[in-house]
Protein backbone atom coordinates (compact mmCIF):
# COMPACT_ATOMS: atom_id res chain seq x y z
CA UNK A 1 0.00 0.00 0.00
CA UNK A 2 1.33 3.46 -1.02
CA UNK A 3 1.15 5.48 2.05
CA UNK A 4 1.74 8.75 0.39
CA UNK A 5 -0.84 11.36 1.02
CA UNK A 6 -2.26 13.45 -0.93
CA UNK A 7 -2.47 17.35 -0.98
CA UNK A 8 -6.25 17.56 0.53
CA UNK A 9 -5.29 14.86 3.33
CA UNK A 10 -2.25 16.39 4.27
CA UNK A 11 -4.33 19.96 4.60
CA UNK A 12 -6.59 18.12 6.85
CA UNK A 13 -4.18 16.83 9.12
CA UNK A 14 -2.81 20.06 9.19
CA UNK A 15 -5.93 21.86 9.85
CA UNK A 16 -6.81 19.35 13.00
CA UNK A 17 -3.11 19.16 14.19
CA UNK A 18 -3.58 23.52 14.50
CA UNK A 19 -6.85 23.47 15.91
CA UNK A 20 -6.16 20.41 18.56
CA UNK A 21 -3.02 22.20 19.61
CA UNK A 22 -4.74 25.71 19.72
CA UNK A 23 -8.42 25.07 20.95
CA UNK A 24 -7.99 21.45 22.64
CA UNK A 25 -4.50 20.70 23.96
CA UNK A 26 -4.52 23.62 26.18
CA UNK A 27 -8.37 22.72 28.14
CA UNK A 28 -7.36 19.39 28.42
CA UNK A 29 -6.06 19.40 31.86
CA UNK A 30 -8.88 21.84 32.86
CA UNK A 31 -12.02 19.49 32.02
CA UNK A 32 -10.00 16.25 33.08
CA UNK A 33 -9.79 18.16 36.67
CA UNK A 34 -13.27 19.14 36.69
CA UNK A 35 -14.46 15.83 34.81
CA UNK A 36 -16.20 17.75 32.59
CA UNK A 37 -17.03 17.58 28.92
CA UNK A 38 -16.54 20.72 27.37
CA UNK A 39 -19.93 20.18 25.54
CA UNK A 40 -19.62 23.90 23.53
CA UNK A 41 -16.27 22.82 22.13
CA UNK A 42 -16.82 19.60 21.38
CA UNK A 43 -20.30 20.82 19.74
CA UNK A 44 -18.09 23.56 17.66
CA UNK A 45 -15.42 20.88 16.32
CA UNK A 46 -18.48 19.04 15.41
CA UNK A 47 -20.08 22.04 13.18
CA UNK A 48 -16.39 22.66 11.74
CA UNK A 49 -16.52 19.18 10.42
CA UNK A 50 -13.80 17.04 12.64
CA UNK A 51 -16.66 14.72 12.63
CA UNK A 52 -17.94 14.17 9.69
CA UNK A 53 -14.87 13.97 7.59
CA UNK A 54 -16.15 10.42 5.68
CA UNK A 55 -19.76 11.22 5.19
CA UNK A 56 -20.45 12.14 1.75
CA UNK A 57 -20.66 15.77 0.98
CA UNK A 58 -24.33 16.18 0.15
CA UNK A 59 -24.86 15.22 3.58
CA UNK A 60 -22.91 17.75 5.11
CA UNK A 61 -19.62 16.04 5.41
CA UNK A 62 -16.00 16.43 4.03
CA UNK A 63 -16.56 13.18 1.58
CA UNK A 64 -13.22 12.33 2.13
CA UNK A 65 -11.74 8.64 2.66
CA UNK A 66 -11.06 6.53 6.14
CA UNK A 67 -7.36 7.50 6.07
CA UNK A 68 -8.25 10.78 5.65
CA UNK A 69 -10.49 10.45 9.39
CA UNK A 70 -7.51 8.77 10.64
CA UNK A 71 -4.87 11.55 10.58
CA UNK A 72 -7.61 13.67 11.81
CA UNK A 73 -8.70 11.87 14.82
CA UNK A 74 -4.76 10.78 15.47
CA UNK A 75 -4.24 14.94 15.70
CA UNK A 76 -7.34 15.20 17.59
CA UNK A 77 -6.07 12.25 20.10
CA UNK A 78 -2.70 14.02 20.36
CA UNK A 79 -4.74 17.31 21.80
CA UNK A 80 -6.68 15.69 24.48
CA UNK A 81 -8.13 11.81 24.03
CA UNK A 82 -11.34 12.50 25.89
CA UNK A 83 -12.74 15.67 24.06
CA UNK A 84 -11.34 13.20 21.08
CA UNK A 85 -13.70 10.68 21.84
CA UNK A 86 -17.15 13.47 22.32
CA UNK A 87 -16.13 13.66 19.04
CA UNK A 88 -15.21 10.13 17.73
CA UNK A 89 -18.91 9.10 19.36
CA UNK A 90 -20.61 11.19 16.89
CA UNK A 91 -18.74 9.89 14.00
CA UNK A 92 -19.53 6.23 15.29
CA UNK A 93 -23.44 7.06 15.84
CA UNK A 94 -23.29 8.55 12.30
CA UNK A 95 -21.85 5.11 10.81
CA UNK A 96 -25.29 2.91 11.36
CA UNK A 97 -27.17 5.80 9.60
CA UNK A 98 -24.60 5.55 6.80
CA UNK A 99 -24.96 2.05 6.28
CA UNK A 100 -28.20 1.50 6.96
CA UNK A 101 -30.25 4.76 6.36
CA UNK A 102 -32.77 5.20 3.86
CA UNK A 103 -31.94 8.45 1.62
CA UNK A 104 -34.28 10.32 3.61
CA UNK A 105 -32.82 9.82 6.90
CA UNK A 106 -29.15 10.57 5.95
CA UNK A 107 -30.54 13.85 4.33
CA UNK A 108 -32.25 14.72 7.76
CA UNK A 109 -30.50 13.05 10.68
CA UNK A 110 -26.31 13.30 8.66
CA UNK A 111 -27.10 16.88 7.59
CA UNK A 112 -27.83 17.54 11.26
CA UNK A 113 -25.09 15.87 12.86
CA UNK A 114 -22.86 17.20 10.54
CA UNK A 115 -24.02 21.16 11.30
CA UNK A 116 -23.37 20.63 15.84
CA UNK A 117 -26.02 18.21 16.62
CA UNK A 118 -24.87 15.56 18.96
CA UNK A 119 -25.77 11.46 18.84
CA UNK A 120 -24.71 8.96 20.46
CA UNK A 121 -24.17 4.87 19.92
CA UNK A 122 -26.50 2.80 22.08
CA UNK A 123 -25.32 -1.06 22.23
CA UNK A 124 -23.44 -1.81 25.19
CA UNK A 125 -26.46 -2.81 28.52
CA UNK A 126 -25.70 -3.79 32.22
CA UNK A 127 -25.60 -7.01 30.26
CA UNK A 128 -24.52 -7.46 27.00
CA UNK A 129 -21.23 -5.56 27.21
CA UNK A 130 -18.40 -8.10 24.86
CA UNK A 131 -21.24 -10.33 24.24
CA UNK A 132 -24.08 -8.62 22.18
CA UNK A 133 -26.33 -11.09 21.46
CA UNK A 134 -27.26 -10.76 24.90
CA UNK A 135 -29.04 -7.28 24.37
CA UNK A 136 -32.17 -7.32 26.00
CA UNK A 137 -33.19 -3.66 25.23
CA UNK A 138 -36.63 -4.31 23.36
CA UNK A 139 -38.32 -2.32 20.69
CA UNK A 140 -41.84 -4.14 20.30
CA UNK A 141 -44.52 -2.95 17.86
CA UNK A 142 -47.24 -1.19 18.28
CA UNK A 143 -49.34 -0.30 15.18
CA UNK A 144 -47.36 2.29 13.43
CA UNK A 145 -44.71 3.27 15.96
CA UNK A 146 -42.44 0.61 18.21
CA UNK A 147 -42.48 1.10 21.76
CA UNK A 148 -38.38 0.95 23.37
CA UNK A 149 -37.68 -0.13 27.08
CA UNK A 150 -34.16 -1.07 28.84
CA UNK A 151 -31.46 0.39 29.67
CA UNK A 152 -28.13 1.38 27.31
CA UNK A 153 -24.47 1.99 29.86
CA UNK A 154 -20.99 3.65 29.10
CA UNK A 155 -22.92 5.41 26.18
CA UNK A 156 -20.59 8.46 25.09
CA UNK A 157 -22.07 11.72 24.75
CA UNK A 158 -25.02 9.85 26.16
CA UNK A 159 -25.80 13.12 28.72
CA UNK A 160 -25.99 15.72 25.89
CA UNK A 161 -27.00 13.90 22.44
CA UNK A 162 -29.61 15.25 20.41
CA UNK A 163 -30.15 11.86 18.91
CA UNK A 164 -29.58 8.39 19.82
CA UNK A 165 -29.30 5.67 17.98
CA UNK A 166 -30.21 2.50 20.04
CA UNK A 167 -30.12 -1.33 18.87
CA UNK A 168 -33.22 -3.28 20.42
CA UNK A 169 -34.64 -6.76 19.85
CA UNK A 170 -38.06 -6.88 17.65
CA UNK A 171 -38.95 -10.08 19.22
CA UNK A 172 -37.63 -11.55 22.06
CA UNK A 173 -38.42 -15.33 21.14
CA UNK A 174 -35.43 -14.45 18.26
CA UNK A 175 -33.28 -12.48 20.82
CA UNK A 176 -29.98 -11.27 18.75
CA UNK A 177 -31.35 -12.28 15.68
CA UNK A 178 -33.60 -9.56 15.56
CA UNK A 179 -31.54 -7.06 16.50
CA UNK A 180 -32.21 -3.81 14.92
CA UNK A 181 -31.05 0.14 15.17
CA UNK A 182 -33.57 3.00 15.66
CA UNK A 183 -33.28 6.85 15.43
CA UNK A 184 -34.46 8.28 18.70
CA UNK A 185 -34.65 11.74 19.33
CA UNK A 186 -33.71 12.89 22.61
CA UNK A 187 -37.06 14.42 23.48
CA UNK A 188 -39.18 11.72 23.64
CA UNK A 189 -41.10 11.05 26.61
CA UNK A 190 -39.44 8.15 29.10
CA UNK A 191 -35.84 8.86 28.39
CA UNK A 192 -33.76 9.75 31.46
CA UNK A 193 -29.72 10.31 30.25
CA UNK A 194 -29.08 11.88 34.17
CA UNK A 195 -27.10 9.35 35.63
CA UNK A 196 -22.83 9.47 34.41
CA UNK A 197 -20.00 7.60 35.53
CA UNK A 198 -16.91 9.02 37.47
CA UNK A 199 -13.85 7.74 35.00
CA UNK A 200 -10.65 6.49 35.34
CA UNK A 201 -9.26 8.34 32.38
CA UNK A 202 -10.81 10.17 29.75
CA UNK A 203 -12.72 12.42 32.28
CA UNK A 204 -13.22 15.27 29.43
CA UNK A 205 -15.72 12.85 27.82
CA UNK A 206 -19.00 11.92 29.16
CA UNK A 207 -19.96 8.29 29.64
CA UNK A 208 -23.91 8.29 30.87
CA UNK A 209 -26.62 5.61 31.72
CA UNK A 210 -29.32 6.06 29.02
CA UNK A 211 -33.07 4.61 30.38
CA UNK A 212 -35.82 3.55 27.77
CA UNK A 213 -38.88 3.35 29.25
CA UNK A 214 -41.97 3.26 27.26
CA UNK A 215 -40.32 5.63 24.97
CA UNK A 216 -42.59 5.80 21.40
CA UNK A 217 -41.09 6.33 17.99
CA UNK A 218 -42.33 6.07 14.57
CA UNK A 219 -42.11 3.20 12.24
CA UNK A 220 -39.99 5.20 10.41
CA UNK A 221 -37.05 5.56 12.85
CA UNK A 222 -35.97 2.51 11.95
CA UNK A 223 -32.77 2.56 10.61
CA UNK A 224 -32.57 -0.06 7.41
CA UNK A 225 -34.85 -3.47 7.51
CA UNK A 226 -35.87 -4.79 10.99
CA UNK A 227 -33.46 -7.59 12.35
CA UNK A 228 -30.59 -6.10 10.32
CA UNK A 229 -28.37 -4.93 13.31
CA UNK A 230 -26.34 -7.25 14.32
CA UNK A 231 -24.99 -6.95 10.66
CA UNK A 232 -24.85 -2.88 11.44
CA UNK A 233 -23.25 -3.37 14.70
CA UNK A 234 -20.22 -5.17 13.16
CA UNK A 235 -20.13 -3.58 10.03
CA UNK A 236 -20.12 -0.19 11.82
CA UNK A 237 -17.02 -1.62 14.39
CA UNK A 238 -14.68 -2.90 10.83
CA UNK A 239 -15.23 1.37 10.07
CA UNK A 240 -15.12 2.47 13.29
CA UNK A 241 -11.77 1.08 14.98
CA UNK A 242 -9.21 1.93 12.77
CA UNK A 243 -10.65 5.43 14.07
CA UNK A 244 -10.42 4.35 17.90
CA UNK A 245 -6.99 2.97 17.16
CA UNK A 246 -5.98 6.43 15.74
CA UNK A 247 -6.96 7.78 18.54
CA UNK A 248 -5.07 5.66 20.67
CA UNK A 249 -1.85 6.27 18.21
CA UNK A 250 -2.30 10.33 18.54
CA UNK A 251 -2.37 9.57 22.38
CA UNK A 252 0.91 7.85 22.59
CA UNK A 253 2.01 10.67 20.44
CA UNK A 254 1.33 13.09 22.79
CA UNK A 255 3.25 11.00 25.66
CA UNK A 256 6.39 9.95 23.52
CA UNK A 257 6.88 13.72 22.38
CA UNK A 258 6.80 15.13 26.17
CA UNK A 259 8.90 12.19 27.43
CA UNK A 260 11.81 13.12 24.87
CA UNK A 261 11.77 16.49 25.72
CA UNK A 262 11.85 15.89 29.33
CA UNK A 263 14.61 13.46 28.49
CA UNK A 264 16.76 16.08 27.16
CA UNK A 265 16.60 18.86 29.44
CA UNK A 266 16.48 16.51 32.84
CA UNK A 267 20.10 16.94 34.18
CA UNK A 268 21.32 13.58 36.35
CA UNK A 269 24.83 12.85 36.85
CA UNK A 270 25.59 15.42 34.96
CA UNK A 271 24.47 14.98 31.83
CA UNK A 272 20.69 14.77 29.68
CA UNK A 273 19.46 12.00 30.67
CA UNK A 274 18.31 11.35 27.16
CA UNK A 275 22.15 10.41 26.99
CA UNK A 276 21.50 7.16 29.32
CA UNK A 277 20.83 4.38 26.61
CA UNK A 278 18.36 2.88 29.29
CA UNK A 279 15.97 5.92 28.97
CA UNK A 280 17.54 5.85 24.54
CA UNK A 281 16.16 2.30 24.07
CA UNK A 282 12.61 3.03 26.35
CA UNK A 283 12.14 6.39 23.37
CA UNK A 284 13.35 3.95 20.72
CA UNK A 285 10.72 1.00 21.69
CA UNK A 286 8.47 4.18 21.93
CA UNK A 287 9.13 5.65 18.52
CA UNK A 288 9.04 2.01 16.95
CA UNK A 289 5.80 1.16 18.00
CA UNK A 290 3.99 4.33 17.28
CA UNK A 291 4.98 4.01 13.82
CA UNK A 292 3.76 0.07 13.19
CA UNK A 293 0.70 0.93 15.07
CA UNK A 294 0.24 3.80 12.91
CA UNK A 295 1.33 1.87 9.39
CA UNK A 296 -1.13 -0.67 10.70
CA UNK A 297 -3.93 1.36 11.57
CA UNK A 298 -3.60 3.71 7.85
CA UNK A 299 -2.76 0.16 6.26
CA UNK A 300 -6.61 -0.92 7.88
CA UNK A 301 -7.92 2.49 6.74
CA UNK A 302 -7.51 2.15 3.21
CA UNK A 303 -8.98 -1.49 2.93
CA UNK A 304 -12.42 0.35 4.32
CA UNK A 305 -15.38 0.17 1.30
CA UNK A 306 -13.12 -1.99 -0.78
CA UNK A 307 -15.71 -5.03 0.05
CA UNK A 308 -12.56 -7.50 1.70
CA UNK A 309 -13.90 -10.24 3.71
CA UNK A 310 -11.18 -10.05 6.22
CA UNK A 311 -11.66 -5.72 6.65
CA UNK A 312 -13.20 -7.31 10.27
CA UNK A 313 -9.86 -9.03 10.82
CA UNK A 314 -7.72 -6.31 10.01
CA UNK A 315 -9.63 -3.54 11.57
CA UNK A 316 -9.59 -5.21 15.40
CA UNK A 317 -5.44 -6.05 14.69
CA UNK A 318 -5.12 -2.07 14.49
CA UNK A 319 -7.63 -1.81 17.53
CA UNK A 320 -5.86 -4.19 19.41
CA UNK A 321 -2.46 -3.41 18.66
CA UNK A 322 -2.83 0.64 19.03
CA UNK A 323 -4.96 0.45 22.03
CA UNK A 324 -2.11 -2.05 23.59
CA UNK A 325 0.34 -0.05 22.13
CA UNK A 326 -0.60 3.20 23.97
CA UNK A 327 -0.92 1.50 27.77
CA UNK A 328 2.72 0.35 26.93
CA UNK A 329 3.93 3.90 25.70
CA UNK A 330 2.04 5.68 28.66
CA UNK A 331 3.33 3.81 30.76
CA UNK A 332 7.12 4.27 29.92
CA UNK A 333 6.94 7.59 28.88
CA UNK A 334 5.80 8.67 32.68
CA UNK A 335 8.35 6.07 33.67
CA UNK A 336 11.12 8.51 31.81
CA UNK A 337 10.07 12.12 33.92
CA UNK A 338 10.41 9.66 37.18
CA UNK A 339 8.43 11.59 40.31
CA UNK A 340 7.57 14.38 37.84
CA UNK A 341 5.52 12.39 35.95
CA UNK A 342 3.70 10.49 38.65
CA UNK A 343 2.42 14.91 39.41
CA UNK A 344 -0.57 16.76 37.94
CA UNK A 345 2.18 19.01 37.10
CA UNK A 346 2.77 17.08 33.74
CA UNK A 347 0.52 15.35 31.38
CA UNK A 348 2.34 12.47 31.73
CA UNK A 349 -0.32 11.31 34.63
CA UNK A 350 -3.14 11.61 32.13
CA UNK A 351 -2.26 10.50 29.11
CA UNK A 352 -1.51 6.69 31.30
CA UNK A 353 -5.01 7.09 32.58
CA UNK A 354 -6.50 7.91 29.39
CA UNK A 355 -4.65 5.04 27.62
CA UNK A 356 -6.28 2.65 29.60
CA UNK A 357 -9.67 2.79 28.04
CA UNK A 358 -8.32 2.23 24.36
CA UNK A 359 -7.77 -1.42 25.82
CA UNK A 360 -11.84 -1.16 26.62
CA UNK A 361 -14.37 0.28 24.48
CA UNK A 362 -14.92 -0.57 20.93
CA UNK A 363 -14.26 -4.47 21.53
CA UNK A 364 -12.09 -4.93 24.73
CA UNK A 365 -8.15 -6.32 23.68
CA UNK A 366 -9.52 -9.77 24.06
CA UNK A 367 -12.33 -9.56 22.00
CA UNK A 368 -9.85 -7.64 19.38
CA UNK A 369 -8.02 -11.36 19.18
CA UNK A 370 -11.30 -13.29 19.36
CA UNK A 371 -12.20 -11.82 15.99
CA UNK A 372 -9.07 -12.20 14.42
CA UNK A 373 -9.00 -15.52 15.34
CA UNK A 374 -12.45 -16.47 14.24
CA UNK A 375 -11.07 -15.25 11.26
CA UNK A 376 -7.89 -17.38 11.21
CA UNK A 377 -10.60 -20.34 12.06
CA UNK A 378 -12.44 -19.33 8.79
CA UNK A 379 -9.40 -19.03 6.54
CA UNK A 380 -9.92 -15.76 5.76
CA UNK A 381 -6.31 -14.23 6.93
C1 LIG B 1 -15.61 5.24 28.84
C2 LIG B 1 -16.42 4.27 28.05
C3 LIG B 1 -17.11 4.70 26.93
C4 LIG B 1 -17.91 3.79 26.21
N1 LIG B 1 -18.66 4.26 25.15
C5 LIG B 1 -19.61 3.43 24.61
C6 LIG B 1 -20.58 3.94 23.67
O1 LIG B 1 -20.56 5.13 23.28
N2 LIG B 1 -21.53 3.09 23.21
C7 LIG B 1 -21.60 1.78 23.60
O2 LIG B 1 -22.49 1.08 23.13
N3 LIG B 1 -20.68 1.28 24.49
C8 LIG B 1 -19.72 2.06 25.00
N4 LIG B 1 -18.82 1.57 25.92
C9 LIG B 1 -18.92 0.17 26.33
C10 LIG B 1 -17.71 -0.69 25.92
O3 LIG B 1 -17.73 -0.92 24.55
C11 LIG B 1 -17.76 -1.95 26.79
O4 LIG B 1 -17.38 -1.58 28.09
C12 LIG B 1 -16.87 -3.04 26.26
O5 LIG B 1 -17.38 -3.56 25.06
C13 LIG B 1 -16.70 -4.20 27.26
O6 LIG B 1 -17.91 -4.61 27.80
P1 LIG B 1 -18.05 -4.77 29.39
O7 LIG B 1 -17.56 -3.53 30.00
O8 LIG B 1 -19.42 -5.21 29.70
O9 LIG B 1 -17.02 -5.92 29.77
P2 LIG B 1 -17.28 -7.50 29.72
O10 LIG B 1 -17.81 -7.89 28.39
O11 LIG B 1 -18.05 -7.92 30.92
O12 LIG B 1 -15.79 -8.04 29.84
C14 LIG B 1 -15.10 -8.15 31.08
C15 LIG B 1 -13.75 -8.79 30.80
O13 LIG B 1 -13.93 -10.11 30.27
C16 LIG B 1 -13.28 -10.23 29.02
N5 LIG B 1 -14.09 -11.09 28.16
C17 LIG B 1 -15.43 -11.05 27.93
N6 LIG B 1 -15.80 -12.01 27.08
C18 LIG B 1 -14.67 -12.68 26.75
C19 LIG B 1 -14.40 -13.78 25.89
N7 LIG B 1 -15.36 -14.39 25.20
N8 LIG B 1 -13.12 -14.21 25.80
C20 LIG B 1 -12.12 -13.60 26.50
N9 LIG B 1 -12.32 -12.55 27.31
C21 LIG B 1 -13.57 -12.10 27.44
C22 LIG B 1 -13.18 -8.81 28.48
O14 LIG B 1 -12.13 -8.69 27.54
C23 LIG B 1 -12.94 -8.03 29.75
O15 LIG B 1 -11.57 -8.09 30.08
C24 LIG B 1 -17.97 2.44 26.61
C25 LIG B 1 -17.26 2.02 27.73
C26 LIG B 1 -16.52 2.90 28.47
C27 LIG B 1 -15.83 2.42 29.72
Amino acid sequence: MDFEMTTEQLAMQKTAREYAEKEVAPVAAEYDEKEEMPVDLVRRMVAEGFSSVSVPEEYGGAGMDEITVCLVTEELGRGCAGIATGVGANSLAMLPIQLAGSEEQKIKYLTELCEGKLASFCLTEPNAGSDVSSISTTAIKDGSEYVINGTKCFITNGTYADYYVVFAVTDPQRGARSLTPFIVERDRPGIDASRSEKKLGIRASNTAVVVFDQVRIPEDNLLGKPCGGFRVAMETFDISRPMIASLAVGLARAAYEAAAKYARERVQFGKPIIQQQAIQFMLADMAMEIEAARSLVLFTAGRVGKGQRNLSAYSAMAKGYAGDMAMRVTVDALQVLGGYGYTREYPLEKYMRDAKIMQIYEGTSQVQRLVIANNIINGRI
